[in-house]
């Protein structure tokens, strides 16, 4: 799954994630967890990347 580090499962545009593969859009993690920050999720703004990390 995981090609030059790369895994082409996961697309991500989050470049200032430390995940991020950032030459292309793609994430680094073998997998990752998403999430919600809501009650009742209703639109995809509802949903998160939980193993998001603030690049240092
Ligand atoms: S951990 Fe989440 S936000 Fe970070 S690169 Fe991977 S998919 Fe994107």
């Amino acid at each position: 799954m995981l090609a030059n580090g790369i895994n082409e499962c996961i697309q991500c545009s989050i470049d200032n994630c430390e995940y991020h593969a950032k030459k292309e859009d793609y994430c680094t993690l073998d997998r990752i967890k998403v999430g919600t920050h809501e009650q009742n999720p209703t639109q995809k703004e509802c949903t998160d990347c939980e193993s998001f990390k603030n690049q240092a």
